[in-house]
C-alpha cells in the first residue's frame, strides 16, 4: 500500500506543468517558433555577468573539496553572515546569521517553514490570499495544515479585509503573502500591509498565540518603475521571509534561497530550532554548496529586468488594444487577463487552437482569468500578436 495522497499528487500534475509538457510535444510537431508558450515562469533573461564571474573565480580559486563539500546543515556561516549584512544594509533591519537557513529555493523555504510552524496533529490553519501560487495548498497540506483562502479584491488585487476577517479563526497559525504576486503581478501597498499587520496583531491578542506571517518573496526585485515593496519584518514582528534567487538572478534550476526568521518574532530562537528540525526531517539540509558560495558576490544584483518591463508594456498595450481586459502588473513577470467567457479553462483551450499557451486561473483559486508569463523573448511576444488578435476576433472583441 502506497501513500494515497502522494500517489494522487504525482498522478495529477500541476496545470502549469501539463501545459508546458503539451508545449514541448507541440514544438516537436510543428516547430518551436510556431508555438507561443506563455505557461512557465522560467526566466528568459540570462543571469547577470556577476554570476558567471563569481562562479569562474570560485572554480579557479577555491579548493575543490571545500567548494563542493557539505556545508553546515543550515548553510555556510560566511554565506549566512553576508546575507544578514545585506539585509541590515538594504532594509535597515537587524538580521542575524543564526536566524537564516539556506534552502533549495523558495519551495523548500516554504515547506520547511510550514513544517516548523504547524503543531503536530493540531489541525491548524494557514491562510492564503486568492489568487495564489497553487503549490501553497500542496505544501500546507503536506505539513499537516488546512489551507484557508481569503480574497484579494478586483481589480487592483489588494487584500479584501472583509474576506480576511472571515478567514481568521482561533486555529489560524500562519498566513502566506506573495508580493510582487504570481499570478497577478500586483504589489501589495504599504497601507494594505500596515492594515494587515494591525489585523493580525489584533487576532494574536484575541486568541492569545502568535500568528506568523510568511512573506514569500521570489519576485522582490522584479518591479517596474517607482513601486515600493515594503520589507515585512519592519511592519510585523512575527514574520518569516521566504526568499529565492530563482527569478532575481535567473537561477531557477540551481535551487538556492533562504529563510530569514525576524529576531522580533515570538519565540524566534525556538522557531529557528524548529526550522533546523524540519529541514533535517525533510532532508533539506546543506543547500547546493557552489551556489551558496556564489551569493556573497551577487547579493543585490539582478538579471536585466528592463527586458521584462519592455515585454510587459508591449503585451499590456497590445492586448488592451485587442479588447482584452488585463490587470496592469507592477511587478513579477505575469499578466493576469480576464477571460472573455466565464470558463477560463475553455478559453485557454480555444487559445491553444491559435498556438497560444495560457494558464487558466482556476488552480490559483480565482476563476475567470488566464495567466500569461511574459518571461519570454520579446520577439516571441511580437510574433504572437496576430494570434491574440485572431483570438479576440473569435470572441467578437
Ligand atoms: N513562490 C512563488 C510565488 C513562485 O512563483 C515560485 C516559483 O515560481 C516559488 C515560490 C518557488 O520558487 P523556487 O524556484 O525558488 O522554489
Amino acid at each position: 500500500m502506497l501513500s494515497k495522497s502522494m500517489e494522487a499528487l504525482g498522478r495529477r500534475r500541476s496545470v502549469i506543468r501539463e501545459i508546458f509538457e503539451y508545449g514541448n510535444r507541440r514544438r516537436a510537431e510543428i516547430g518551436a517558433d510556431q508555438v507561443f508558450d506563455f505557461s512557465l515562469g522560467n526566466p528568459s533573461v540570462p543571469p547577470p555577468s556577476d554570476v558567471t564571474e563569481a562562479l569562474l573565480a570560485l572554480l579557479s580559486d577555491r579548493e575543490p573539496t571545500a567548494l563542493h563539500g557539505y556545508t553546515s546543515a543550515q548553510g555556510a556561516p560566511a554565506v549566512r553572515g553576508a546575507i544578514a549584512e545585506y539585509i541590515e544594509k538594504t532594509f535597515h533591519f537587524p538580521a542575524r546569521a543564526d536566524l537564516i537557513y539556506m534552502t533549495v529555493g523558495a519551495a523548500a523555504a516554504l515547506t520547511i517553514s510550514l513544517r516548523a510552524l504547524l503543531a503536530d496533529g493540531a489541525d491548524e490553519e494557514v491562510i492564503v490570499l486568492t489568487p495564489f501560487f497553487p503549490e501553497y495548498r500542496v505544501f500546507i497540506e503536506a505539513a499537516g495544515g488546512k489551507c484557508i483562502t481569503a480574497a484579494c479584491r478586483e481589480p487592483d488585487f489588494q487584500i479584501d479585509f472583509a474576506s480576511l476577517d472571515a478567514a481568521i479563526t482561533e486555529k489560524t497559525k500562519a498566513i502566506i503573502i506573495n508580493s510582487p504576486n504570481n499570478p497577478t503581478g500586483a504589489v501589495l501597498k504599504r497601507e494594505t500591509l500596515e492594515r494587515l499587520a494591525e489585523r493580525l496583531r489584533r487576532a494574536e491578542a484575541e486568541y492569545g498565540h502568535p500568528i506568523y506571517l510568511i512573506s514569500d518573496e521570489p519576485y522582490r526585485e522584479l518591479v517596474y518603475g517607482d513601486v515600493e515593496v515594503p520589507y515585512l519584518p519592519k511592519l510585523y514582528d512575527d514574520t518569516l521571509v521566504s526568499y529565492s534567487f530563482s527569478k532575481s538572478l535567473s537561477l531557477p534550476g540551481e535551487r538556492i534561497g533562504y529563510i530569514f526568521v525576524s529576531p522580533h518574532a515570538a519565540d524566534a530562537d525556538s522557531v529557528y530550532a524548529a526550522i533546523l528540525g524540519a529541514g533535517r526531517a525533510l532532508g533539506f539540509v546543506c543547500a547546493p554548496s557552489l551556489f551558496q558560495h556564489l551569493l556573497p558576490a551577487c547579493l543585490g544584483k539582478t538579471s536585466d529586468i528592463a527586458v521584462y518591463r519592455k515585454n510587459r508594456d508591449l503585451l499590456l498595450s497590445a492586448l488592451t488594444e485587442c479588447g482584452f481586459t488585463c490587470v496592469p502588473p507592477d511587478g513579477a513577470f505575469y499578466l493576469f487577463m480576464k477571460s472573455p467567457e466565464p470558463d477560463a479553462a475553455h478559453f485557454a483551450e480555444v487559445a491553444r487552437r491559435h498556438e497560444l499557451l495560457l494558464v487558466p486561473s482556476d488552480d490559483f483559486g480565482c476563476p475567470g482569468y488566464v495567466r500569461i508569463s511574459y518571461c519570454v523573448a520579446t520577439e516571441t511576444i511580437e510574433r504572437s500578436l496576430p494570434a491574440f488578435r485572431a483570438l479576440a476576433k473569435e470572441y467578437g472583441l
